[in-house]
């Protein structure tokens, strides 16, 4: 059977994948990592108000002499939240603070380390702009501007520009409901002591994790046994509860023939094998309404799928827009090795070397199963199909797991 590129997988994902349609309203400290569902305009200009940029002296740009020293008279302060209420007339200037109002008359801020105090007067020399360390209403943001878009997923310093703005409420889109099992006659739980040929189920607890930080609600139903009606019920429950389903394990020959069975009486799902590794199978389809994900068993191809095939499908879904991973260039230090034909996304230790150069180097034993060494890692090293290996030495292309959401 021939392997479905990357690209062609993401792009059939795609073009299958609905954004949910439900919306609510959310106020400000509620809304980290919400996905906006409205354009934002802005109500005021920001600032609302011509401020000083200093602390410093309000003036009137013709006032001052570019050949000597003027002694202006002092008449008053302005500072923030208290504006100064009479006008700066000619010969005259107002001590005046950051952000503070700049009163009628000023143009100009002189930085108050540039101005000599004697008594009510100010000597100021030389050598100033006229209008600088002026802030003008309306610079950050005119009134009416498209402050934000819908599909933005709202982050700290978006919320801080909405409070700015006087905005205390948005409308976000629902969040997505997202249930989840692990299927397995030999998975434990934590806790649990383990049998002979037993091992620890640890896809849930990375599935919770990597749900939880996408901000969906999460329906974790457990550990699911091997057997046709458990699998079937619980698909069943699954799909009437969630937008999405995502199981992990039951690829192997004999399972997968029953979870197929199941799949297709279910929904339509299709069985990829993609060109990546790790995370070759994938299973991509509907039960009932519900969107379906099969992940395989293997963690570390579990977590690969999630980040690279599942993730960008869950965004779609919850409706945001413009979400591209970063992706940076840096030396390999140590040999990578590779056959080509797949997409490799090996797990790597990014760091800069003393000369602010970024690093790569590979975070030790690449299996599948191994889980320390994705735990190590803190990037994917990127190796295209074609790429048959890396030298010590050579450019390679990293996804930082700070970047992928
Ligand atoms: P499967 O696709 O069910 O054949 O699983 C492939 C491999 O992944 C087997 O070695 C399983 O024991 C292992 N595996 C499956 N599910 C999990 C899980 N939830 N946690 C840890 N390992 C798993
Ligand atoms: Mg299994």
């Amino acid at each position: 059977m021939s392997l479905l590129p990357l690209d062609d997988a993401l792009d059939r994902i795609k073009a299958a994948v609905p954004t949910i349609r439900g919306e609510e309203q959310v106020v400000l400290n509620t809304a980290l990592g919400r996905i906006l569902a409205e354009t934002v305009r802005s109500p005021i200009d920001v600032p609302a108000y011509t401020n000083s940029a200093m602390d410093g002296y309000a003036v009137r740009s013709d006032d001052l002499s570019s050949e000597g020293t003027v002694a202006l008279r002092v008449t008053g302060t302005s500072s923030a939240g208290h504006p100064f209420a009479g006008e700066v007339r000619k010969g005259e200037t107002v001590r005046i603070m950051t952000g503070a109002v700049l009163p009628q008359g000023a143009d100009t801020v002189v930085m108050q380390e540039q101005v000599e105090r004697d008594g009510d007067l100010a000597h100021i020399g030389t050598g100033h702009r006229p209008g600088q360390h002026v802030r003008h209403a309306g610079e950050d943001l005119a009134r009416g501007q498209t402050v934000l878009e819908p599909g933005r997923r709202l982050t700290p310093a978006d919320l801080g520009s909405l409070a700015s703005l006087g905005v205390g409420e948005i409308r976000v889109k629902r969040r997505l409901r997202v249930a989840f099992f692990s299927t397995g006659d030999e998975l434990r739980s934590p806790g649990e002591p383990l049998g002979e040929g037993e091992i620890y189920d640890s896809n849930r607890y990375m599935l919770h994790a990597l749900l939880t930080r996408l901000g969906v609600d999460l329906i974790d139903m457990g550990v699911i046994r091997d057997q046709r009606e458990a699998i079937e019920q619980a698909f069943h429950d699954a799909a009437a509860i969630a937008d999405t389903v995502i199981t992990s394990g039951g690829a192997s020959v004999g399972e997968a023939d029953y979870v197929s069975e199941t799949l297709a009486r279910l929904g339509q799902v299709d069985f990829w094998k993609i060109a990546i590794k790790p995370g070759k199978p994938l299973a991509f389809g509907k039960v009932n309404d519900a969107l379906f994900f099969g992940l395989p068993g293997n963690p570390v191809s579990a977590v690969v799928t999630f980040y690279q095939i599942v993730q960008p499908a869950l965004l779609q879904q919850m409706g945001a827009t413009g979400i591209t991973p970063l992706r940076l260039h840096a030396t390999c230090t140590t040999d990578l090795k590779k056959r080509p034909g797949r997409t490799e996304f090996q797990r790597g230790i990014l760091q800069q070397d003393e000369q602010g150069q970024l690093t790569v180097a590979s975070s030790g034993h690449q299996g599948s199963h191994i889980l320390s060494s994705m735990s190590r890692a803190n990037c994917f090293i990127v190796l295209p199909a074609d790429n048959a290996g890396v030298r010590a030495g050579e450019l390679v292309e990293v996804q930082p797991f700070a970047g992928l959401v």
